[in-house]
């Protein structure tokens, strides 16, 4: 026994055992047969096991190799003892990998270490001290989840704080997820209830947790949780950039590899026929949206789609763009069980910019260019406005894509133009879908493009940047992420006093920019670094990137400019010219920040108009729990249905005609360069296509709106197809009620089912109350 390393008594004629932190301790037989007694062995076992290991055991052996000794002799007297014992007094744990093993505390030692970047000293003390606290707590099934948060809770009593985010595990409490298997959730309006959403939201939430305890800096998670900021796509941020306007002639001459690669699934050459290039187009957007976060674009849509129907009769062009619409609404499959988020734009004419451009027709080749197909264009996008005015099966309205319509001068004085923008007039007259892109303004590019969430891209970038082409910067790129800024808190904050809503509103501007330049940096790193976003990195015949990275809009948004200017002045923006000049000034100021960032990083910042489908009601809510009566929210107080007017629109309840309305929010159009729109909210009945029509040239000649919609609510009846304006009891024509009836608006950038006669649908309680609170306009 020389050479045991231990200090004891040295020659006192007892036994010692060497624990595992080499302390050591007398053997003691009576306290061996307690504890044999206690796990329910009967006192003449255990004194015979006791009898017999006291002949096995020698000076200096460790607890481990007499705790396995002693199972040996239980097990020989008594299985069923020894299983018991086992039970009574070793921990062990259900691992995350599904098996059971003994408590070893090395293993959270060697995790700690690897996990947090402690020392290993430091990672023995709390993994030591944690083993203390399982084996008082007298657990006999631990699980690695519960070990983990009594880990977390030692390393805040150590003062270890950064290490607890890093070691502390994400998740969902047990009864948040029974909810959401139950309930669902309301989040989105386009995701409804059902299994695939499920696991998407349950997914987002970690990596939602993901965001705020790993990827962004504490002082802008606490912004973000507070309220004064809004970090947008938190489940995404992480991994996908945000939205993207594709160039469909760019497939239409490299074939089309839906992974990317060409490795997963087959790879397809330049179309040859028009439905297949039309099926081409539906698959990009499907496929590019599992590397996004937000909506997929075609612009141009019908100008690259026009070299494909020469020759075919109107019949057979309606018969492509009847299989395109229906492929985009019946995709169900689309993040989490949905349709894709998808939009068009679309033109009346053949732009200047692209009329001499090569045209890009079957199997890849050039035919002659644009501006030759202006015939097809017009059959084209004739046959597509029909395929929408139908309707689907049951008289509702095809959802997707938002048909964008680009309204240039000639669309009001020639002929051909003047019939499909009748058309547009049409379908917003029977379901209020689609938008007008307006061209006519002297700030408008010629080459623009925008989606029905707002997002806007403008050859002005194009131009500053020097490229030949505009459509560089207006096509294969898009916004990489926006954040928005809770401006009635601003006010709230400054107690009137300009100056320091200025201040405020720099600092929160610095948060704004400081995530928006993480965000840059990891979305290049998952694109060049961890490659996990193929879609966007495929390469083109010439050797080039799909994905235009350096072109990305890097975005400040924004809610609640009326009810900013509302604290701060005490009118809204509506009331008095003085409250709606400072909105001006705020607004412009921000446009500032975004030029001068611009001209600082050499990356494309801009200002838009947050659209704000949760964050209006959730920022609503945040102030008036920290602000109580001050905050200036609008909705029900008492059911917490509250919300503040999105961007720098008027209040969807003002007083005002439509034609002031669309003044009004029409100046803050060119200032947000990033993305604006107003909603025209109609009234019941059924608009005069050609009286809407007329109201539109008055609207885009004599207001500074760029985008604009007349939204519509609609009832449509699944009994006989009827579909009404207005949400409505019953139905007008066969009397049906309940849930035969379907109710339709658009909750921001999109029309949405609200729910039906008997049931809610996907419209959260804010947007709900926002809808009731609508002035509406009748036009006829
Ligand atoms: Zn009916």
């Amino acid at each position: 026994m020389a050479s045991l390393n231990y200090n004891r008594p040295a020659g006192d004629g007892n036994l010692y055992i060497v624990k595992s932190d080499n302390r050591v301790e007398l053997f003691d037989a009576n306290k061996v047969v307690v504890s044999l007694i206690k796990s329910g062995v009967d006192y003449r076992l255990a004194c015979d096991i006791v009898d017999d290991l006291q002949y096995r055991v020698h000076d200096g052996i460790t607890t481990k190799a007499l705790r396995t000794i002693l199972l040996n002799i239980i097990d020989q007297k008594s299985p069923d003892a020894a299983l018991r014992y086992k039970q009574s007094h070793e921990m062990y744990v259900r691992t995350s990998r599904g098996t059971l093993e003994p408590f070893d505390y090395k293993m959270i030692e060697n995790s700690l270490v690897k996990e947090t970047g402690i020392t290993q000293e430091s990672a023995m003390h709390v993994a030591k001290e944690v083993e203390a606290k399982l084996r008082k707590l007298k657990v006999n099934y631990l699980s690695a989840p519960l070990i983990r948060e009594i880990v977390t809770v030692q390393l805040l009593e150590e003062g270890l704080e950064e290490a607890r985010s890093k070691y502390t595990r994400l998740g969902m409490p047990v009864h948040d997820v029974t909810h959401l298997i139950e309930q669902g959730s309301k989040e989105n309006a386009n995701l409804h209830h059902n299994p695939e959403t499920i696991h998407k939201f349950a997914g987002d939430q970690i990596l939602r947790e993901y965001l705020l305890v790993q990827v962004l800096p504490k002082h802008i998670a606490d912004a973000h949780m507070r309220g004064d900021i809004h970090i947008h796509d938190a489940d995404y941020f992480a991994v996908r950039p945000n939205c993207l306007q594709h160039d469909l002639s760019w497939f239409f001459e490299n074939g089309l590899r839906v992974d990317g690669t060409g490795k997963h699934t087959s790879v397809a050459a330049p179309p040859k026929h028009a439905m297949v290039a039309a099926l081409h187009a539906a698959k990009i957007l499907a496929s590019s949206q599992t590397n996004m976060a937000g909506g997929q674009s075609l612009d141009n849509f019908n100008i690259f789609m026009a070299p494909f129907f020469t020759g075919m009769s109107r019949e057979e062009v309606k018969q492509v763009a009847q299989a395109f619409v229906y492929e985009m609404n019946m995709q169900y499959v689309a993040r989490g069980g949905q349709v894709v988020f998808s939009n068009v734009d679309i033109e009346l004419t053949i732009p200047k910019y692209l009329a001499d451009k090569p045209a890009i027709g079957p199997k890849g080749k050039v035919m002659g260019t644009y501006k030759d197909y202006q015939d097809e264009l017009y059959t084209f996008t004739d046959a597509l406005l029909d395929v929408f005015i139908d309707g689907d099966a049951l008289g509702k309205p095809h959802l997707f894509p938002n048909v964008i319509v680009k309204t240039r001068d000639s669309a009001f004085k020639d002929p051909q133009q003047k019939e499909l923008l009748f058309k547009v007039h049409q379908l917003f007259s029977k379901y209020g879908t689609p938008y007008i892109l307006n061209m006519l303004p002297d700030w408008q590019h010629d080459a623009v493009n925008s989606m029905g969430c707002r997002t806007r891209l403008s050859g002005d970038w194009a131009d500053k940047q020097g490229y030949e082409n505009p459509g560089m910067s207006t096509m294969r790129t898009g916004n990489i992420h926006y954040n928005t800024v809770n401006l009635p808190r601003i006010a709230l904050e400054a107690n009137g006093n300009d100056g320091k809503i200025f201040e405020i509103l720099d600092s929160r501007l610095d948060l704004i920019r400081e995530a928006l330049e993480i965000k840059h940096d990891l979305v290049k790193k998952r694109l060049y670094e961890n490659q996990i976003l193929p879609f966007l990195t495929q390469k083109g015949r010439h050797g080039e990137d799909y994905y235009r990275f350096e072109d990305l809009t890097h975005t400040v948004g924004f809610v609640g400019l009326n009810e900013l200017v509302q604290a701060h002045t005490g009118s809204m923006l509506h009331e008095s010219q003085d409250a709606y000049d400072f909105g001006m000034d705020v607004i412009r100021y921000m446009r500032d920040w975004a030029d001068s960032l611009s001209d600082i990083t050499g990356w494309r910042w801009t200002l838009t108009q947050t659209p704000a489908e949760s964050t209006a009601g959730r920022f609503a809510r945040l102030d008036m729990k920290a602000f109580g009566a001050r905050a200036l929210v609008h909705g029900d107080r008492n059911t917490g249905g509250v919300y503040y007017t999105n961007s720098s629109h008027m209040p969807v309840d003002a007083d005002i005609s439509l034609f002031d309305r669309a003044k009004m929010e029409g100046k803050f159009h060119p200032v947000c360069n990033g993305g604006h729109i107003t909603h025209l909210f109609l009234g019941e009945g059924t608009p005069d296509p050609a009286g809407l029509m007329s109201l539109t040239e008055k609207l885009c000649r004599n207001t500074s709106m760029g985008l604009f919609d007349y939204t519509r609510d609609l009832t449509t009846c699944r009994k006989c197809g009827t579909v009404a304006g207005g949400l409505l009891n019953s139905c007008p024509n066969c009397n049906a009620n309940g849930k035969d009836l379907e109710y339709y608006s658009r909750i921001t950038g999109y029309c949405q089912r609200i729910g039906s006669g008997d049931s809610a649908g996907g419209w959260n309680d804010a947007k709900i109350a926002e809808l009731r609170d609508r002035k509406r306009y009748c036009i006829n």
